[in-house]
């Protein structure tokens, strides 16, 4: 799951990113508006955390932008300015939560996977294709019932693609989702090779039966055997 943090306080911003880490996400972080449009418009994330009041704009003018192109849902609004104004328009223009500063960072956590539930799994916290679940309040996964062990990025190649059955994902894009926005700069795609060979492995042992079929030209798909 990858996370943006727009926020231009860099204190703050160096608190959430490390604690957000810790719990397991990727994180991506802007500290302009500028930088903020770029990203979002460049990359995917599961959700975004956006400061309203940026040395450079208001945050709104990002949200209104989502908003058009239909990508609001996934936005929590930060904001220290907490009017009513402003959280009004926030969530009249799609954004899915706002949180006044200063915060807790376990309710930011609480607020984040609310989000995330809501998005890829219609309010339950665990998703199953075939005989594989994925519990992602626990990051555990069974196989036919019984659990098996994954590594980190195992478990987060496993949970983006059973939230997206059947669907063609080009190995970029997974780069980006498991390991971050950088991955478009890397040389080769090795240590993705490596990690997937090792969970199909493993799903495979485990008597799955749903696989993830590479297609070295186009990328990978989760699919019933
Ligand atoms: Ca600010």
């Amino acid at each position: 799951m990858k996370i943006l943090i727009i926020e231009d306080e860099p204190s703050l911003r160096e608190i959430m990113t490390e604690y957000l880490r810790k719990q397991r996400y990727v994180v991506e972080s802007a500290d302009s508006l500028k930088d903020a449009m770029f990203k979002t418009a460049d990359y995917e994330y599961d959700c975004i955390l956006l400061d309203i009041m940026l040395p450079d704009g208001n945050g709104l003018e990002l949200l209104r932008k989502l908003y058009r192109t239909g990508k609001s849902g996934n936005v929590i609004i930060i904001s220290a300015k907490d009017t009513v104004d402003d959280k009004v328009e926030g969530l009249e223009l799609g954004a899915d939560d706002y949180l006044a500063k200063p915060f807790h960072l376990a309710e930011l956590n609480a607020r984040i996977r609310s989000v995330i539930r809501r998005k890829d799994h219609d309010g339950d916290s665990a998703v199953s294709f075939g005989n594989v679940r994925v519990d992602t309040s626990s990051y555990s996964v069974t196989v036919a019932g019984s659990p098996i062990e994954l590594n980190r990025k195992e478990y987060d190649i496993l949970a983006f693609f059973i939230n997206r059955p059947n669907h063609l994902v080009d190995k970029m894009n997974l780069a980006e989702a498991v390991w971050g926005d950088h991955m478009d700069q890397v040389d080769n795609f090795d240590f993705l090779y490596a990690q997937m060979k090792n969970l199909r492995k493993k799903m495979n042992d485990a008597g799955a039966d749903v696989e993830i079929k590479a297609n070295y030209r186009l990328g990978y798909k989760l699919v019933a055997k």
